[in-house]
């Protein structure tokens, strides 16, 4: 799923995750959208970002 980066942060959203793309300064998500995973999730621990990419991963298309 490639997802744009945006110059504005996602309101309301704190991330901490510093080796993705999208994270920004302040430990914002600068992510158009983001998508959580996986359905029936039942602990914290069990959930991911799935917007997620390597901070220096070179274009995927
Ligand atoms: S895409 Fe996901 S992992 Fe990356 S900064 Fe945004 S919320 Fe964090």
């Amino acid at each position: 799923m490639h997802v744009d980066k945006k110059d504005e942060a996602l309101d309301g959203v704190k991330c901490i995750v510093n080796t993705c793309h999208y994270h920004v300064e302040g430990d914002y998500c600068s992510a158009a959208e983001i998508e959580i995973q996986p359905r029936n999730a039942t602990t914290t621990e069990e959930t991911d970002c799935a917007t997620f990419r390597p901070l220096h991963e070179q274009s995927m298309r």
